[in-house]
């Protein structure tokens, strides 16, 4: 059965002007062996509970470290609230039930999807680079919305208790934090990943580039670290990044959306966030006044000591 997007992403003549791949080569040989050497059940169950186990922990990993070096303590977003070993340690808990009795059967159903859907592994028709990321960019524009509607309903007055109130068990959340939740909205929110899969995968290297993205943005927005020029998130228009999340975590009302900032935008849910931040900045530049007038008093003050003398 084909899918609805197998044909839109040839318009040859435009595509032939971007760049190969530089990582083509050795990514080729990486795959090619992989198909030779393991059946499709093989990649499509255990290859993809790996990627998903190795990208988890390498995105949480500089955050880990960054509790140690204390020159990043001015980076931590709120610095009040740093992170404790016995918190982090009952995150790794429901992080690890969560991942193996709740994602792991869920990753079970990806070799029945492919084949279900005729989703191809072999090199020969790995989609180009290009095709990918657009791809790629579809799967978290739907999972972005599913997720701004989903995550609004389960902070409902009625229902929030029973669910959501997991997740906002830490009001400064740090990388690891990104899939602590109440297995019921592993499911709910979850479901916004598969979406973007049912409606644009057309090679079995989709689902884990998907998976690697989405991994990284949600342990970047969690981080509670905000690091500025380095991240290349950063560069996507409509970004919310890792001050947009914590300020989630932090209010609890508002900034609903997991990735970009637009639906937060349209419906306001981000009053409050922009509110803070605006007086948060007239505070820093009144701090700074004050500090100037202070200065130039004392200078004046020395100017006339020394006329005195
Ligand atoms: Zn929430
Ligand atoms: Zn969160």
């Amino acid at each position: 059965m084909d899918n609805l997007t197998d044909h839109l992403f040839h318009p040859q003549q435009v595509l032939d002007f971007l760049p190969e791949n530089p990582i083509k080569e050795p990514f080729a040989n990486a795959w090619i062996y992989m198909t030779n050497n393991y059946t499709k059940f093989q990649i499509a169950t255990w290859g993809s509970l790996i990627v998903h186990e190795l990208i988890y922990f390498a995105a949480c990993m500089p955050g880990i470290i960054f509790q140690f070096i204390p020159f990043m303590r001015r980076f931590k977003i709120q610095a009040n609230r740093p992170e404790t070993f016995e918190g982090q340690w009952k995150c790794f808990k429901l992080i690890m039930f969560n991942h193996f009795f709740i994602q792991l059967p869920l990753i079970a159903g990806t070799y029945v999807f492919t084949e279900y859907f005729n989703i191809p592994y072999g090199w020969e028709e790995m989609p180009p680079w290009y095709d990918l990321a657009l791809r790629v960019f579809g799967c978290a524009v739907i999972e972005d919305t599913w997720h701004y509607f989903l995550h609004g309903a389960l902070h409902d007055k009625r229902i929030y208790k029973y669910i959501h109130k997991v997740h906002h068990n830490f009001q400064s959340p740090f990388g690891m934090t990104a899939e602590y939740a109440h297995p019921a909205e592993t499911l709910i929110l979850g479901m916004g990943f598969f979406w973007g899969i049912l409606l644009l995968a057309n090679h079995m290297v989709l689902l884990w580039a998907w998976v690697c993205v989405r991994l990284f943005e949600t342990i970047d927005v969690h981080s509670g670290y905000d690091i500025p020029y380095l991240n290349p998130f950063h560069l996507i228009p409509f970004y919310g990044g890792s001050r947009f999340h914590d300020f989630h975590h932090f209010n609890f009302t508002g900034n609903y959306s997991s990735t970009f900032t637009w639906w937060d935008k349209i419906f306001g849910t981000d009053r409050q966030f922009k509110e803070y931040y605006a007086k948060q900045e007239s505070l820093k530049s009144a701090q700074n006044s004050n500090k100037t007038q202070h200065n130039s008093k004392k200078t004046q003050q020395n100017g006339k000591k020394t006329k005195s003398q």
